[in-house]
């Protein structure tokens, strides 16, 4: 908008028509004064400004208007009677905006200027406007910098007071700071721990992690600088994403070198402790078989039963010890299976049987469903018959009231899958996942429910080891369901059905 300032009406009129036919929009004052205090109360593009004026005269508005921060960029056309000297101009106004027109006003050199100065005002506002977004968006960056260097101080910060071996590194996974436990086994920062020759392939798999953006987590040996000794560290690797694209790294190395060394010692006990239990264990198992059968005829008599007691409980403690066998041939990699045809079918019903025999005082019903299987499958049918023996004795033992188990076969995709559901106490959801770990209880079960936690992790290995899977589904309080997975490979190695 342009203010006109003159203490003539219809001067101010004849201007106002000459600029409303340009289409611009003005505003007018009669007074000095007035003018001042318009200037304060609104924005003006441009100010045109009658020199000679009662009270204050031209001049003097535009040297106020040169001392307000507000008004002091605003461009002043003068008019006055006679051509001025520029001097007489009030000083201070530096703003470049100044000009004058003569009187009688020209139309078309008024249009020129107020044009020219129009485009010198839009330029500046422009400008301005542009410059104001610009220092705010510097500021920001001045601020999220800052930030993000007290947060790398603090990282940093915490990283050294940490007993772990720590560091992080770029995106593109160079080391940019470590930690004082770093030079136990590395010389220098740019040097990494010397890893076990066996361990080496760590460093494929996180570049793999980098472009996934994935965190990596992995047993490693690294070597003491001044020995020879590797000792086993956790390696944690986990991206911290700064801004969208931005990525940092920060890793730790823990010493699990003690636990390894004991985790060795126990599975190298329970693998010695276990062969030696179990060859007087199968002679007594054996003997009291022999004495039951020599004694068949005495079945009435106090001792058979005695003895009956004995071949339950060995068989039960052989049972463990296999158990544990397993589970230290586990460990050493030792756990193989040995494929054969198998006839699937009648190994479920024999497995069956020997359930029903061997809990003779419930009265249980296993229920066969679903699809069967009339070609043999490649197997192992010493260990197939483990693993469904587990999972049926877990259907009985953990379903105490109730006397249904289903045992339900189908087949798909290639794959045998068979499925033990029983109506027990079932399995809290967020326990699930972790029924398959080494010595894992569930811990509501384990006072009620004798046990040692390994059935299913060695049955989980078996099927692996088939090429199949396992897996759960339960609700707590009304049952579950275990299922494993056999490929249906014949003789041939192809695909049967
Ligand atoms: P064992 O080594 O003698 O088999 P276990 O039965 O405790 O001991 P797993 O068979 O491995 O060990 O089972 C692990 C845990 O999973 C059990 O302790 C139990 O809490 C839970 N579980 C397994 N089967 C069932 C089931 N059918 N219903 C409810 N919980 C089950
Ligand atoms: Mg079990």
């Amino acid at each position: 908008m342009i203010l006109i300032v003159d203490d003539k009406q219809e001067n101010i009129y004849s201007l106002e028509k000459t600029l409303h036919a340009k289409g611009f929009q003005v505003d007018s004052a009669l007074s000095g004064e007035e003018a001042l205090k318009k200037c304060l109360k609104h924005d003006y593009a441009l100010i045109i400004l009658d020199v000679q004026m009662p009270g204050m005269d031209g001049y003097e508005v535009a040297e106020t208007l040169s001392g307000t921060k507000k008004t002091k960029d605003i461009p002043i056309l003068f008019l006055s009677a006679v051509n001025r000297e520029k001097h007489y101009i009030t000083k201070g106004y530096d703003s470049g905006g100044i000009d004058y027109i003569t009187k009688p006003v020209d139309p078309d050199i008024l249009l020129l200027k107020v044009k020219t100065f129009y485009r010198l005002y839009e330029q500046t506002y422009a400008l301005q406007k542009m410059q104001a977004v610009l220092q705010i968006e510097v500021r920001q960056r001045q601020l999220a910098q800052e930030g993000l260097s007290l947060k790398l101080e603090e990282l940093n910060a915490t990283l050294e007071a940490l007993p772990q071996i720590a560091f992080t590194t770029d995106a593109q996974g160079n080391v940019d700071f470590v930690n004082q436990q770093w030079y136990r086994y590395a010389e220098d920062k740019d040097s990494w721990p010397v890893l076990h020759p066996t361990d080496a392939h760590i460093f494929e798999q996180w570049r793999l992690s980098m472009s996934l953006l994935e965190s990596l987590e992995k047993e490693v040996r690294i070597q003491e600088r001044h020995s020879n000794t590797f000792r086993y560290h956790l390696l944690k690797i986990v991206p911290i994403v700064q801004n969208q694209d931005q990525v940092r790294w920060v890793g730790t190395m823990t010493d699990i070198d003690v636990q390894k060394q004991l985790e060795k010692k126990k599975d190298e006990f329970l693998s010695v402790a276990s062969h030696e239990l179990k060859t007087p264990l199968t002679s007594i198992k054996a003997f009291a078989e022999i004495a039951l059968r020599a004694m068949k005829d005495m079945a009435d008599h106090k001792a058979y039963g005695y003895l009956a007691k004995v071949q339950d409980q060995s068989r039960k403690l052989h049972s463990l010890v296999q158990d544990l066998l397993d589970i230290s041939r586990l460990e050493s990699g030792g756990l193989v299976v040995n494929l054969d045809q198998v006839n699937i079918d009648a190994l479920i019903d024999q497995v069956i049987e020997s359930i029903l025999m061997t809990h003779q005082h419930r009265r249980l019903h296993i229920e066969r469903t679903g699809e069967r299987l009339n070609e043999p499958l490649i197997a192992d049918a010493l260990r197939v018959e483990q693993v469904l023996s587990n999972y049926l004795s877990n259907a009985v033992k953990y379903a105490p009231h109730s006397d249904l188990i289903t045992l339900h076969t189908a087949i798909s995709d290639g794959f045998l899958q068979v499925e033990v559901h029983d109506q027990g106490i079932g399995i809290p959801r967020h326990k699930i996942p972790y029924v398959f770990d080494k010595f894992y209880r569930v811990q509501e079960a384990s006072a009620q429910f004798q046990g040692l936690g390994l059935g299913l992790h060695i049955c989980q290995e078996i099927i692996r080891q088939h090429g199949g899977t396992c897996g759960a589904q339960s609700e707590l309080g009304k049952g579950s369901t275990f299922y494993f997975t056999l490929p249906l490979i014949n003789s041939n190695g192809t695909e049967s059905n």
